[in-house]
């Protein structure tokens, strides 16, 4: 995790992270655009994002659009007409059943249209500072098996076993760190192993063939990539 650290600096940060940052980590926007993400490219999520959020920011702003305005304000992100409803019906209930607030507990985010245990985990630990949750998704759920550190076989399974595999002082950045380094280095398929900088930790579990490119931006021993091929 110090290793991944150092690496990921220079490197596009997920969309959720950069519209985190970008929003003063506000608790709604982060759970929309964390809904938002879901098996989409990260430069469509940051877009529709940031054009529903100039529209409305707020859960009562929101409430007052129409699902076809949702639709129409988010698309192209995947799935979009099922998460403008989801979108509308999440409004709905934090306005009747939290006072406009987003709550700030697993079991309450779970009550939310659409929340899963990913977004909430997110929702926790950007928008409230949780040091106590681990948000995994694919990348995470990936990596982690590939490295060894579990052993899983669903998003479901690895959250629970790396909070038994894992010191908890890292619990709130493996997200971070796990997604930033699966979208640009350790990618789903052709991951870049012959550049990657925790290569010698890794016995690439289940890995059957890497690329020998590197991303933009990545401070590399170019030794490790001399040869160019895919
Ligand atoms: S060595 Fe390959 S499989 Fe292991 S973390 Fe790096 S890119 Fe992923």
């Amino acid at each position: 995790m110090r290793k991944l650290a150092v690496a990921i600096t220079g490197l596009e940060l997920p969309a959720v992270e950069k519209i985190s940052e970008s929003r003063a980590e506000d608790p709604f926007q982060v759970t929309i655009a964390t809904l938002l993400s879901a098996r989409t490219q990260d430069a469509t999520t940051f877009a529709a994002s940031e054009r529903l959020f100039r529209k409305a920011s707020t859960p009562q702003a929101m409430s007052k659009l129409t699902v076809k305005q949702i639709e129409r304000l988010i698309y192209p992100v995947s799935f979009y007409r099922y998460k403008a409803r989801y979108i509308k019906a999440t409004c709905a209930k934090l306005l009747k059943g939290f006072g406009g607030r987003t709550p700030s507990t697993m079991e309450e985010l779970l009550t939310l249209p659409g929340v899963g245990r990913k977004t909430a985990n997110l929702v926790l630990i950007l928008a409230y500072q949780s040091q106590q949750n681990i948000c995994v998704d694919t990348h995470v759920h990936r990596i982690a098996n590939r490295l060894g550190w579990v052993r899983t076989r669903t998003p479901e399974e690895t959250e629970q076993a790396l909070y038994r595999a894992t010191e908890s002082r890292w619990w709130p950045y493996i997200n971070l760190y796990l997604v930033t380094w699966g979208q640009n280095v350790c990618r789903p398929v052709y991951p870049r192993c012959p550049a990657c900088a925790i290569k010698d930790l890794c016995p690439r579990i289940g890995v059957a063939t890497v690329s020998r490119t590197a991303p933009e931006n990545y401070p590399l021993d170019p030794a490790s990539v001399s040869e160019s091929s895919t």
